[in-house]
């Protein structure tokens, strides 16, 4: 005879929207199979693992692997913010609802690779595991993938709220301006004539700093998007800093939007309104 033993769950705030509303007041009681690990338990009741944080059983700390036993009481917290990412540099990959987010984020020189058509969930999570990115995603269903290397739910659908969200939770090391925001290749300082080829007339006669990427050649200038792009720089490093030591935004350096071209890069901004 099996036995399926009764152990009482109760989640943080942060984790209820996972868990079926009925499941939400207090503690709520579940039967197990009686050989199913606690992090199995708490994934089968739609909390992905990539969300679930300390996990307490009768109050003493407890790892995933425990077997839950008949009458244990079970608290499972959100993740501590930072969080930190053992084992890897701290790089991103992100599903594709979230083509402002990865932009964003490039902006602020954080490692995020996007693909802007639908690669499938299998070859994400691959992908996330061959090049050990955290994948952001609004999708349950992918955080659950046994392929992922890591992963995190993005909260809001808002881009604004977005990346705070995914600042405040992982602190990357912030170096605005460093990184093309169309395909997360890394900028160089590029001269008027190496650019000239991809520049419309108007734009080569009115500008004279330009930054390029090193990938896609993209030229980058200092346009009439600037300044709002700026300012979601700004709020970034006021917020979430520090930058990183080369950064043209780092607090030892500080320079304003008015202030000449920073001696490290131009400070371009992307030629269209694409972040
Ligand atoms: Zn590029």
């Amino acid at each position: 005879m099996t036995t399926r033993p009764e152990i009482h769950l109760q989640f943080a705030p942060e984790l209820r929207l996972f868990v079926p509303s009925e499941r939400c007041q207090g503690r709520t009681a579940v039967r197990t199979d009686g050989s199913s690990s606690l992090g199995h338990v708490i994934e089968s009741l739609g909390v992905p693992l990539t969300e679930a944080g300390r996990i307490t059983v009768d109050g003493t700390p407890t790892p995933r692997s425990h077997v839950p036993r008949a009458g244990e009481s079970i608290d499972v917290y959100a993740v501590e913010r930072p969080q930190h990412i053992p084992g890897a540099p701290l790089r991103f990959l992100l599903d594709v609802h979230l083509g402002t987010l990865a932009r964003r984020l490039r902006l602020l020189g954080v490692d995020a690779a996007y693909f802007s058509e639908d690669i499938g969930d299998p070859a994400l999570a691959t992908h996330s595991a061959r090049e050990q990115r955290v994948l952001l995603s609004r999708d349950r269903g992918l955080l659950h993938r046994r392929e992922l290397w890591a992963g995190a739910y993005v909260y809001s659908d808002q881009p604004d709220i977005q990346l705070r969200d995914v600042l405040g939770r992982f602190a990357p090391v912030l170096a605005p301006w460093t990184r093309c925001t169309a395909c997360n290749g890394d900028l160089k300082e590029a001269t008027k004539a190496e650019v000239s080829a991809h520049l419309h007339g108007g734009t080569e006669r009115s500008y004279d700093v330009f930054a390029q990427c090193t990938v896609c050649e993209r030229p980058y200038w200092r346009g009439a998007h600037h300044a709002r792009l700026n300012a979601i720089v700004e709020e970034a490093v006021r917020d979430f800093g520090p930058t990183s030591p080369t950064s043209p935004t780092s607090p030892t350096s500080p320079t304003s939007p008015t202030s000449p071209a920073s001696p490290t890069l131009p400070r371009p901004a992307p030629r269209s309104a694409d972040a």
